[in-house]
């Protein structure tokens, strides 16, 4: 194992339910064991708390605001009850979604329905419920103009300049508003997302959707809410971490040299609440004030809606090891496929190092990890992770950070084997004790 000198490491923070957890290696192989495959962990008080943090900077900023939680980033009934606990509100795309989080509690009036060209059943649900419905067309506008309900409504806003598929141009946005005017839906205000993690581009546009609310208000439509949706950043690994590993990447550090396009930004320098903070304390393009002055001056509550970024620290994935090969570098199999660490779908990667359990002494062992099923594409880390010792066969593997879409948007009962369950931890006074989220 002489190329173990040259190989970055790159640990994933952990949260100290996660540390006391990795101190009890008997609970991961009784889990195991108990489930006979691998499974996702989930910790709901790292929920709660991330979402305290937006909470307090929308506090600070003196800016009155609406957190919704985006349910697709993890299907687990957990966060959509925590989130009806706390009072949030939940982002949803279907018809399944809103009855998901309905189900858990939340009210349908603290729903915002997204997604384009929403089936009408979506729709009708969604007006009767009085979610608050995210409108992506103005052909779509035409159909909830003619539901029976009075719809609250948001427009959703094509960025200028974008070749997104999702929104409605500056035009289009024109005649939505006369429509509005001219039927009962209740207009409460516009609504963007937007990919990337920059900070600026999100107070840009939001300062454009405020002067949209007053435009509305001259009108006679009393809008009052911007949506800048999620994209809130999630800091996985240490800016210095991060930084080694990038400077030298190379093919030979992964199995069979392959190479990807990109990766995730696993650090990042300003993420979570604080980015809402930054955000919030930029002066947009052609303004005078930060986007929080404006707002307050404006009377415009700002929602966002994140998803990953709500749980960040929340969740892991663990697999058991059922072979180990030698080949200048390891090869381990694990009980389970890469379609329950979602990042490989998307021709990338998950990085943040996974770690074995229990910890083996001896000399540093790199190696990759595959997935259980007969295709050879079907890796879960092409690269040569070192761990401390050579794991063996029957140890627990543990993915960090995997809450946020790692764990089911693409997860597959391939080779007919059944999908990892999610179990949920809480306290018990000084100990961790477990149910499942869903029972079967
Ligand atoms: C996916 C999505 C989100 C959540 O994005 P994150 O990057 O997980 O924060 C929020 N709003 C809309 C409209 C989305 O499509």
């Amino acid at each position: 194992m002489d190329t173990a000198f040259a190989l970055p490491t790159l640990p994933a923070r952990q949260a100290g339910w996660v540390r006391d957890v990795l101190a009890d290696p008997e609970l991961l192989a009784d889990l195991a064991h108990g489930v006979g495959g691998p499974y996702h962990l989930l910790y709901p008080p790292e929920f709660e708390a991330n979402v305290d943090r937006f909470r307090s900077v929308l506090d600070a900023a003196g800016v009155p605001g609406r957190v919704f939680y985006a349910k697709k980033a993890n299907k687990a009934e957990a966060w959509a009850r925590s989130s009806a606990e706390l009072g949030i509100g939940v982002d949803v795309a279907s018809a399944q979604e809103i009855r998901a989080a309905l189900g858990q509690g939340v009210r349908g009036a603290d729903l915002v329905v997204t997604g384009p060209a929403k089936p009408a059943e979506t729709l009708r649900l969604a007006a009767r419920q009085n979610c608050l419905l995210a409108v992506d067309s103005l052909d779509e506008l035409d159909r909830v103009r003619a539901l029976p309900e009075v719809p609250r409504v948001l427009l959703r806003c094509l960025p200028s300049a974008s070749d997104s598929r999702f929104g409605l141009t500056e035009d289009e946005l024109d005649t939505a508003l006369l429509r509005c005017r001219d039927s009962s839906v209740r207009l409460v205000g516009f609504s963007f997302h937007l990919s990337g993690y920059e900070p600026t581009p999100r107070a840009d546009l939001a300062a454009v959707l405020v002067r949209h609310c007053q435009r509305a208000r001259e009108v006679g439509l009393p809008a009052d809410l911007v949506s800048i949706g999620g994209g809130f950043a999630v800091d996985y690994v240490t800016e210095a971490d991060w930084r080694r590993f990038r400077a030298d990447d190379r093919p030979e550090r992964y199995h069979a040299g392959r190479t990807f396009d990109g990766f995730y930004p696993y650090h990042s320098p300003v993420a979570g609440a604080d980015m809402l903070a930054a955000v919030l304390d930029t002066v947009p393009a052609g303004e005078q004030r930060t986007l929080a002055s404006l707002l307050r001056a404006a009377n415009v509550t700002l929602a966002l809606e994140p998803g990953r970024a709500l749980l960040d620290q929340a969740g892991v994935t663990v697999f058991t090891i059922q072979g180990v090969k030698d080949r200048g570098h390891g090869i381990l199999t694990v009980d389970g496929t890469s379609l329950s660490l979602s990042e490989q779908w998307f021709a990338s990667e998950f990085l943040p190092d996974p770690i074995a359990s229990p910890s083996r002494a001896g000399r540093a062992y790199p190696a990759c990890v595959g997935g259980a099923s007969c295709l050879e594409s079907d890796m879960l880390t092409w690269r040569k992770v070192v761990f401390p010792g050579r794991p063996q066969v029957g140890d627990q593997l543990m993915y960090l950070n995997t809450a946020g879409y790692q764990m089911d948007s693409n997860e597959s009962e391939f080779h007919e084997l059944p999908l990892p369950p999610k179990i949920v931890l809480d306290r018990d006074g000084p100990r961790l004790r477990w149910r499942l989220d869903s029972p079967a």
